[in-house]
């Protein structure tokens, strides 16, 4: 099962996880992401890839 990784430290909030995946990432108050599910089914692997992908501060990682 895949995990999702999420370095809060090195998060800038550009926001670009939660446009992509919303069910999986949020904003929280501070700008900080949260991550709402850290286990996503594997039907949702494409979404949560790019999502991770396109954080600009590379804060995120699919661990499998
Ligand atoms: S894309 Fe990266 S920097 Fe932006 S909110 Fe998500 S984890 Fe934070």
């Amino acid at each position: 099962m895949m995990e999702i990784i999420a370095v809060f430290q090195a998060c800038e909030g550009h926001g670009m996880c939660e446009a992509m995946a919303h069910d999986y990432f949020e904003l929280d108050d501070d700008g900080v992401v949260q991550v709402l599910d850290a286990a996503p089914p594997e039907s949702d692997r494409e979404m949560v890839d790019s999502a991770v992908r396109s954080c600009p501060v590379a804060a995120l990682r699919l661990r499998d």
